[in-house]
């Protein structure tokens, strides 16, 4: 590695996890360069649910400030059923969460939490329009590869590229599985639905084949909705696009009255076909390895992605940190080894809430709504009581 090399850690994706990492590497002072292959930094016009395992992080990163300046902290999280909206659990948020976890749940606009991460970081810390194609690993670093033909050398080198991972491919030759099911994102006003948003709530409907979940993001002037479709084919063809608000509304008919107006209140929606991936045995090598989706990728049932993102950047940079430029590739393990059984069990009951949240009524659903009366918070504690740096601190790779 020449002495003027390029900063020592080159992450590629400037989603969530990439910035989060670059993020974490700066406050831990070390350099790191992002290379993004979009020609201007944004995320998608949605909402994300954070839970206080990521907040707390978030937090000690010295985000809190501008993060309680756009969040909204919902009061509680309640599950219901479709037709009639009957509660089947209500588990406080709020300050329960802060007492409970030391940190609180955030409902947040992805545009806002993605310009947070971006005006923390230092300037010319990100690449655009840098598509990578390949990365070659040395005895001593890796090189990357881009369509533009130019290339860059790092000591160690993250894929935080999302579900496509271009480096999760130089690691195992899998591909996304589609879900069978699409969901239909849409935001609306909240002036036009003044009942539902009156107190802030997480709110999920139960029903045969699909959910339906709400809650209000930018300070409460936005509700950000998600409505499960089940989607014959294999989904391939249409990962993200525009959707049309009948369609969302015909596979809604007969739901409450709450679900058909916020349907109803809405002027457009996106489409996207759900797909996720088996967990793997493996995501790192001697000089590369992987964060966020392009790790461990999972169905949006548990609202965990960007979470399980989150955790990963902290401990990631939390083992750098630590390490000469000789000890990357066991700084790479020691993070591995911490991360991966944790997101494989985020990943697989992510799976498992495909099934539990869309069977149709009867016995089994009668059961499902009984183990539920125990509120979510409390039933997840494991989730949002983790603390990545705690856990690291304790952590003996085997
Ligand atoms: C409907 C839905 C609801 C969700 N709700 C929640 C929720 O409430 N809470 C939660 O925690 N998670 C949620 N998630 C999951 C969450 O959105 C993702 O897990 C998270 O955004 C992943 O972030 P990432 O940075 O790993 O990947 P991405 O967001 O996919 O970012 C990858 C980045 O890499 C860039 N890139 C890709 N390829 C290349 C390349 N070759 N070269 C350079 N750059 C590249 C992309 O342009 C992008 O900027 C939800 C997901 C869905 C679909």
């Amino acid at each position: 590695m020449k002495k003027d090399a390029p900063p020592r850690i080159a992450v590629v994706g400037g989603g969530l996890a990439g910035l989060t990492l670059a993020l974490a590497l700066h406050r831990a002072g070390l350099g790191c360069r992002v290379y993004e292959q979009a020609p201007r930094l944004a995320e998608v016009g949605a909402g994300v649910q954070l839970s206080p395992s990521a907040t707390r992080l978030l937090h000690r990163l010295g985000l809190e400030p501008a993060l309680r300046a756009v969040a909204v902290v919902p009061e509680a999280m309640e599950f219901r059923r479709w037709a009639d909206g009957s509660v089947i659990s209500r588990g406080l948020l709020g300050k329960h969460s802060e007492e409970r976890y030391g940190a609180p749940y955030y409902a947040l606009h992805r545009a806002d939490l993605h310009r947070v991460l971006v005006e923390a970081l230092p300037p010319g810390v990100v690449r655009l329009d840098a598509r990578c194609t390949a990365v070659e690993e040395r005895p001593d670093g890796a090189v990357l590869r881009f369509a533009d033909g130019s290339h860059a050398e790092a000591h160690a080198v993250v894929g935080a590229d999302g579900i496509h991972s271009v480096l999760r491919r130089a690691l195992v030759a899998d591909r996304p599985r589609f879900s069978g099911q699409s969901v239909y994102r849409g935001l609306v006003d909240s002036r036009r639905i003044p009942g539902l948003v009156a107190e802030p709530r997480v709110q999920l409907w139960l029903g045969p084949g699909r959910h339906f979940v709400c809650y209000p993001v930018s300070g409460g002037r936005l509700v950000n909705f998600v409505a499960t479709v089940p989607t014959s084919g294999s989904g391939d063809e249409s990962w993200s696009r525009r959707g049309r608000v009948e369609d969302v509304a015909a596979a809604y008919e007969g739901w409450c009255a709450d679900v058909t107006s916020l349907i109803g209140a809405a002027d457009d929606v996106s489409l996207w076909a759900l797909h996720d991936r088996d967990p793997i045995e493996r995501w790192s090598t001697g000089r590369v390895t992987l964060l966020g989706d392009s790790a461990h990728p999972m169905l949006p049932f548990l609202g965990q992605g960007a979470n399980q993102a989150i955790e990963d950047a902290v401990a990631l940079a939390a083992c750098l940190r630590e390490a000469v430029p000789g000890e990357l590739p066991a700084a790479l393990q020691r993070y591995e080894s911490l991360r991966r059984p944790r997101t494989t069990l985020v990943q697989e009951s992510s799976r498992g809430n495909s099934t539990a949240f869309h069977l149709p009524d009867g016995e089994a659903q009668r059961e499902r709504d009984a183990a539920m009366s125990v509120p979510a918070p409390e039933r997840q504690d494991w989730l949002h009581g983790h603390d990545v740096e705690s856990a690291l601190a304790s952590h003996r790779p085997a």
